[in-house]
């Protein structure tokens, strides 16, 4: 069977209430199709799109969520102003041949009377989680909500955001959700920024420091990766970030990539993870690389 091209505009479902998307996957399912979703909060650039292409590659139909999730924003953060770009983001769908967006308000997601949370410990106490007290309860929440009322056989997940993969696929496990967690890759523009929909709030100058971000976790990677102390090469590139403009660091730790547990401060050779989180222009900054 061919595919629809790739200009097709009409493919496209665009449904906003749980009752039309789960009558919709109900009909998938019954004819025998893998479904895939892709959870995001819109404003879709090539990052989100890769995502979509794995699912595509992985099952017949892909569901793509665009949802701005406010119990994920803590009070001094960027919900009002976090950006919005439903038309375009329809347009991109397209281009991808995804297959249905799921577009709900706010009181589609939570009514008036929504008076439950998932925490999932443990994981969340440390990088982000220690910083963003609300961020993991909120993205927990949503998830959960995103995939009982989708109820698709897999989802799709950027390694950008590592430690919230990590707390989706501890709260699917926890909660016997029925879903396979299929990581994707983070896509980087050219000087190795990781690409995120917050990268429209830098200024020239913001957009020039932060491509330092990847290269200098690059850097400190590599050493450790060739017997550094762990410690050493993070209090290098700690400063490194400072001498290059980043405001403020939040974290810059190597941790396993399984459990989240801090490693070093010596040398190490077991699997291991950088992580941090930098300022630069009032805009937060997160990125992970694989060490070994
Ligand atoms: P967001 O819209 O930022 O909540 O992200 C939605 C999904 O896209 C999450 O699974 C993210 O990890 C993923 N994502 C965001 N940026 C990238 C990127 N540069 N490359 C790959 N996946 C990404």
């Amino acid at each position: 069977m061919g595919k629809s091209p790739s200009t097709d505009t009409d493919h496209l479902i665009v449904v906003r209430t749980k009752t039309g998307l789960r009558a919709r996957v109900d009909i998938w399912r019954q004819a025998g199709l893998k479904v895939a979703m892709v959870p995001t909060m819109g404003a879709l650039h090539e990052g989100h799109l890769s995502l979509v292409k794995l699912a595509k590659a992985n099952a017949d139909k892909v569901v793509v969520s665009v949802f701005v999730n406010n119990k994920q924003f803590g009070p001094s953060e960027d919900l009002a102003t976090y950006p919005r770009d439903e038309q375009g983001d329809m347009v991109k769908l397209n281009t991808v041949e995804a297959d249905l967006m799921y577009a709900p308000d706010r009181g589609e997601v939570y009514p008036e009377t929504f008076s439950t949370s998932v925490n999932v410990d443990g994981v969340t106490d440390v990088l982000c989680g220690a910083v963003r007290p609300q961020f993991f309860g909120g993205v927990a929440t949503v998830v959960t909500k995103l995939l009982l009322q989708t109820l698709p056989d897999i989802a799709v997940f950027g390694e950008k955001d590592y430690q919230q993969l990590c707390v989706i696929k501890r709260l699917v496990r926890d909660l016997d959700i029925p879903v396979d967690i299929l990581p994707g890759p983070t896509l980087r523009e050219h000087d190795g920024l990781a690409m995120s929909s917050r990268n429209v709030y830098l200024s020239d100058t913001g957009r020039m420091i932060a491509g330092q971000l990847n290269q200098v976790l690059r850097g400190a990677a590599s050493a450790i990766h060739n017997g550094e102390a762990v410690g050493t090469a993070c209090d290098q590139a700690w400063q490194t970030l400072l001498d290059a403009g980043f405001d403020t660091i939040d974290y810059l730790e190597v941790r396993d990539p399984e459990n989240l547990n801090a490693l070093g401060p010596g040398p190490i050779d077991e699997p291991a993870r950088i992580f941090a989180a930098a300022w630069v222009d009032k805009t937060r900054l997160i990125d992970n690389l694989h060490i070994q």
